[in-house]
């Protein structure tokens, strides 16, 4: 993939790049107001959704076409870039017919090859940045393929946002952030700028600001932070949208701390993680083994491989005693479970032998 790292000359220069905006167009004076007051606290690029992907028919999808004037507007009277999603190519047209200066696509869309591939024809031979949400399953081979379609088509403008996965039991999160997915991809591809969305990955107003707080911590290059001026009467997503004032003071708590200052004493612990690491990897084996020798067991005296009671008794055991070492109990069980998991997997390998 080749990257081109400034997304919007003059906005992109010092972490975090910020997109605000509502989530979605609703009128002409509501995406106007909200765009002054943005626009007043040093908010440099406007979002708001014009056609708006709905779980169900019959909530809010958008105003279509005509928000888009207002978008241009806003660029006029106030100088913001203005961005909004694009799912279709017909979208996509729209959105560059009225001048709109960067395009996301969605969750959902970026699950679809077919709909991302028309998305990328459209855009063939236009110079304009695309950031490509991950897809609302957590597979970040579908994602990285979105940004390879686009690619494939010569735009080098290209950014990733992390808005989370969907899940069946939601607890804290509206989607869960399963941050290693989008560290694998920063790791994979260094120069692709990664925004964090904290207001789809939250789901409520509270957690904006740890979730943007974690994302500077994590070396992300942006946000995108939905803002409405009366967040309880919006018309899509009013759990989670922020004033634009009190999205002002979000973005002075955060403390943006650099990458690559390590110190001495960063060297030293590294050295004492990696030794760790390294106790863990041969321990893990060494249970693994004696795991396989319970196979054996088990197939020589015909016993299923899932004994319940004994994996109860382990959970039971290990989480309250996690609890006692300060180890987060809900970690535990992740942890807990994976390794049961891989024990299963390798008894039944044996079993079947
Ligand atoms: C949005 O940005 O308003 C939106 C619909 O987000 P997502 O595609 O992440 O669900
Ligand atoms: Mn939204």
């Amino acid at each position: 993939m080749k990257l081109d790292s400034i997304l919007l000359p003059g906005v992109d220069a010092k972490r975090p790049m910020v997109i605000a905006g509502p989530c979605s167009a609703e009128t002409e004076e509501q995406v106007m107001n909200a765009a002054k007051l943005l626009s007043a606290d040093g908010i440099k690029i406007m979002r708001a959704g014009i056609w708006k992907p709905r779980t169900k028919p019959g909530g809010f999808e958008g105003v279509g076409s005509e928000g888009l004037i207002w978008l241009k507007n806003v660029k006029k009277e106030t100088g913001m870039y203005v961005s909004t999603e694009v799912a279709t190519q017909k979208h996509v047209y729209e959105a560059l017919k009225h001048g709109i200066d960067l395009l996301w696509i969605g969750a959902r869309t970026t699950a679809n090859p077919f709909a991302v591939q028309e998305i990328a024809e459209a855009l063939q031979g236009v110079d304009i940045p695309v950031l490509v949400k991950n897809p609302v399953n957590p597979d970040l081979e579908l994602w990285i393929g979105a940004l390879e379609r686009l690619s494939n088509v010569g735009l080098t403008r290209l950014g990733a946002i992390h808005r989370g996965f969907s899940s069946y039991d939601k607890k804290i999160y509206r989607n869960l952030p399963q941050w290693h997915i989008p560290i694998e991809l920063k790791r994979r591809y260094p120069d692709l700028p990664i925004l964090c969305d904290p207001s789809h990955i939250g789901g409520t107003r509270d957690l904006i600001q740890p979730l943007s707080q974690q994302a500077m911590d994590l070396n992300y290059d942006g946000l995108i932070i939905e803002s409405h001026c009366n967040p309880d009467e919006a018309w899509s997503d009013a759990a989670q949208q922020v004033t634009p004032s009190r999205l002002k003071e979000i973005l002075s708590s955060l403390v943006i701390r650099e990458e690559g200052q390590s110190t001495e004493d960063l060297s030293i612990l590294r050295r004492q993680i990696d030794e760790l690491d390294n106790q863990l990897l041969e321990l893990l084996a060494k249970r693994m083994r004696v795991s396989r020798e319970i196979g054996t067991f088990k197939k020589e005296h015909n016993m299923t491989v899932v004994q319940t009671d004994r994996y109860d008794e382990i959970l039971n055991k290990r989480i309250p005693q996690a609890k006692g070492l300060d180890v987060d109990p809900e970690f535990m069980r992740t942890i807990l479970e994976a390794i049961h998991e891989e024990s299963v997997r390798q008894q039944v390998v044996i079993l079947n032998k």
